[in-house]
């Protein structure tokens, strides 16, 4: 089976009703988000971060995946899929793909303040002020933050370095280290872009500029096709 790597960003659960990061609404347009979502952030008030991501999970909870994440679990039936995303919610799970990275954390768990390696399971969408760890430190939202590294960005590097086909979906390709992976596909590899808006990338890249859901299926007609 040839490989296939999918690069997804904020726009790849657009159509599920996750606002994209530039969509980010209401309440939070009074806050900087790239504040929040940092270490500095934390550190000022961190019931405020607890806050906004307690109210992105619960809009995660409520959201259910769309035919984009549906198209991708199905391609597993002819490719070997890996889906290195962005994004911090559960949908490709939920739609059914096997093989996840999530580089950017996972907002349905929680990590400790002291010990990186704790990571827990978040019980329905609230994190307190006062969840401890069981060393006895607050817990925060197992997300990567602004300015923080990227543990998981080596074995995405790996995973698209092999790739025979990569598409990247939803993507605006301003947030690095994740916008660089595209650089790491192997000369032959045959690339795709899904996305609507306009986003400036290198002549080899066959763009759809579609939506997710109607992208992924022009994607999928062109593969099976070739
Ligand atoms: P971005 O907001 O910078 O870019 C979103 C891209 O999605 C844009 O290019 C836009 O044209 C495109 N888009 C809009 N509607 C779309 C649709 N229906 N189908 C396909 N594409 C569509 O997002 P980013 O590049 O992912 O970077 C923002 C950061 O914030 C990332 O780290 C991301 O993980 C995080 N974030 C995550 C979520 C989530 O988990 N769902 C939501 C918001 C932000």
């Amino acid at each position: 089976m040839k490989k296939l790597v999918v690069l997804s960003g904020a726009g790849m659960s657009a159509e599920s009703g996750i606002p994209t990061f530039r969509g980010m609404g209401g309440l939070w347009e009074k806050y900087d988000v790239t504040e929040l979502a940092s270490p500095e952030g934390w550190a000022k008030d961190s019931a405020l971060v607890q806050r906004f991501y307690n109210e992105r999970r619960k809009t995660v909870l409520e959201s259910k995946p769309n035919a984009g994440h549906y198209g991708l679990a199905e391609l597993e039936k002819h490719f070997d899929v890996e889906i290195v995303t962005q994004n911090i919610d559960d949908l490709h799970e939920r739609a059914g793909s096997t093989k996840i990275l999530h580089l950017h954390g996972e907002i349905r768990k929680s990590r400790s303040t002291i010990n990186p390696k704790l990571i827990y399971d978040i019980d329905g969408w609230e994190l307190k002020m006062g969840d401890k760890c069981e060393e006895g430190s607050q817990l925060r939202p197992h997300i990567v933050w602004f300015g923080e590294s990227v543990p998981e960005l080596e074995n995405a590097v790996k995973i698209v370095a092999k790739t025979d086909f990569l598409v990247v979906i939803g993507t605006s390709l301003q947030v690095y280290p994740a916008a660089s992976l595209i650089d790491y596909a192997p000369s032959y590899a045959r690339k795709f872009l899904i996305d609507p808006g306009e986003v400036i990338v290198e002549p080899d890249i066959e763009i759809i500029q579609k939506g997710a859901g109607e992208g992924v299926q022009i994607l999928k007609e062109k593969l099976l096709s070739l």
